[in-house]
C-alpha cells in the first residue's frame, strides 16, 4: 500500500476575496475554494472566514485521502514572520493589525501554521510554479488596488529586518503630482508614492482629475467622465479610444515602469514579473510600462527578463503553501 500523499492546506486572505486551496508537495492545485473577505467587519469576522474556507478543505483533503501536514497563509498587511501576526495593514482590513492569524487558524486546524504578507506568498507561487520558475532571484510587482513587491533570494523572500520589505508603491515617484506641483496623497499617510499615480483607484481619480481640466475646453471629454469610475473602466474607456482615459493608463503606467526599472538597477534580480489586477489591462499597459522600464536600466540589465505573472488568482494560495511546506518537516518516504 502506498503511504497517505501529503498536502498544505494554502490559505489566502485579501481585502476583496478570501481564498484557500489543497496543495500538493509537488505544486498541484488539488481543490480550491473563495468568499468575498469581510474587510468592513473586523478581525474575528475576516478570521472566521479563513477558517471557514480552511475547514472546509481539511475534510475534502482528508476525504480525498490526504494527509494535511500544516497551514500556510499569504495575507494583507505587514505580516510578523516570527509568529505570523499582523502587525500594520490600511484601512483596506478593518481592525486587522494585531491579529494573531497564524496562531489562530494553526491552533483550530491542529497543525502549524505560517503566515506571510501576500505579495510574498504570490512571488513564492510564480518561481515555483508560475512564470519564474527556476530563477535563482526574482523581483515580483503587482500593481492592482494597490502596488506591492517581493524579492526572492536563494528560494526565500527577503522580509526585511522588520517585515516591511516589498512595499514597492511607497517608493517616491516624479509622477506622484498633480499639475500644480502638489504631491498627491498615498494610502500610507504620506504623498507622492507611487501607489498614488500607479495603483487602480489612482488612475481612475487621475481620469476623473484629467477629464475635469479638459471638460470644460474642446469638449473631448466623454459624457460621464467627471461620475466615480473604476480602473478597470478607465482601460475600458483606454481601449475604445477615449484620450482622457489612454492618459491617464498611459501616465499610471509610466510611473510603475519608472519604478521597477530603478528597482532593477539595485537590485539586479535574474527575472521581474508583473502581476495585479491593473496590468491585465494588455498592451495599452504594457507597452508605455516597458519603455519607462527600459529607459532606466543600465546597460548590463538591457537583457532582463520582464514577464506576465500566470497562475493568476491561484498563486498567492500555491506560495503560501510553499511558504509553509519551507518550514516543516515532510516524511521522508513521501518526499517529493
Ligand atoms: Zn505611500
Amino acid at each position: 500500500m502506498l503511504p497517505a500523499q501529503h498536502c498544505v492546506i494554502g490559505v489566502d486572505i485579501g481585502g476583496t476575496k478570501t481564498a484557500a486551496g489543497i496543495v500538493d508537495g509537488t505544486g498541484t492545485l488539488q481543490a480550491a475554494e473563495s468568499r468575498p473577505t469581510p474587510a468592513a467587519a473586523g478581525s474575528a469576522a475576516i478570521l472566521a472566514t479563513a477558517v471557514g474556507l480552511m475547514e472546509s478543505l481539511l475534510v475534502q483533503a482528508r476525504t480525498a485521502g490526504l494527509t494535511p501536514l500544516a497551514v500556510g497563509i499569504g495575507a494583507a498587511g505587514v505580516i510578523d514572520a516570527r509568529d505570523g501576526s499582523v502587525v500594520s495593514a490600511t484601512d483596506s482590513l478593518t481592525g486587522w493589525a494585531g491579529t494573531p492569524l497564524a496562531a489562530h487558524l494553526g491552533r483550530v486546524a491542529g497543525l502549524p501554521a505560517f503566515a506571510v504578507n501576500d505579495v510574498h506568498a504570490h512571488n513564492l507561487g510564480e518561481q515555483w510554479q508560475g512564470a519564474s520558475t527556476g530563477a535563482q532571484s526574482s523581483l515580483l510587482v503587482a500593481v492592482g488596488t494597490g502596488v506591492g513587491g517581493s524579492l526572492i533570494l536563494d528560494g526565500t523572500p527577503h522580509l526585511g529586518a522588520r517585515a516591511v520589505a516589498g512595499h514597492v508603491g511607497h517608493l517616491a515617484s516624479p509622477y506622484a503630482y498633480d499639475d500644480g506641483g502638489r504631491a498627491l496623497p498615498c494610502s500610507c499617510g504620506r504623498a507622492g508614492h507611487l501607489e498614488a499615480i500607479a495603483s487602480g483607484p489612482s488612475i481612475a481619480l487621475l481620469y476623473r482629475r484629467l477629464a475635469g481640466d479638459s471638460g470644460s475646453g474642446n469638449g473631448a471629454t466623454a459624457a460621464g467622465a467627471l461620475e466615480p469610475v473604476s480602473g478597470r473602466e478607465v482601460a475600458v474607456r483606454a481601449a475604445a479610444g477615449e484620450p482622457v482615459a489612454l492618459r491617464a493608463l498611459t501616465l499610471g503606467a509610466t510611473a510603475a515602469g519608472q519604478a521597477v526599472g530603478g528597482l532593477a538597477n539595485m537590485l539586479d534580480p535574474a527575472v521581474v514579473v508583473i502581476g495585479g489586477g491593473v496590468s491585465a489591462a494588455g498592451a495599452l499597459w504594457w507597452t508605455p510600462f516597458l519603455a519607462a522600464l527600459r529607459a532606466e536600466l543600465m546597460d548590463p540589465l538591457a537583457g532582463l527578463p520582464v514577464l506576465p505573472a500566470v497562475l493568476g488568482s491561484s498563486a498567492a494560495v500555491v506560495g503560501a503553501a510553499k511558504y509553509a511546506f519551507d518550514r516543516i518537516t515532510v516524511p521522508e518516504e513521501t518526499r517529493v
